[in-house]
């Protein structure tokens, strides 16, 4: 899996609880942002990313 080199949290905007753990590519530059389900919110809210 040479394109999913590290792993970054997705954190909820909203709590600040990281749900979600995601590959990245090593060299990526963009920031991932997602809408994900937040089950501390109980609902889908924008999530960014987070290093480990
Ligand atoms: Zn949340």
């Amino acid at each position: 899996m040479k394109n999913k080199d590290r792993h970054v949290f997705l954190e909820c905007t909203e709590c600040k609880n990281r749900n979600y753990a995601v590959g990245k590519k090593q060299r990526a530059e963009y920031k991932i942002e997602k809408k994900k389900f937040c089950p501390f919110c109980g609902k889908h809210t924008p999530h960014k990313e987070k290093k480990l």
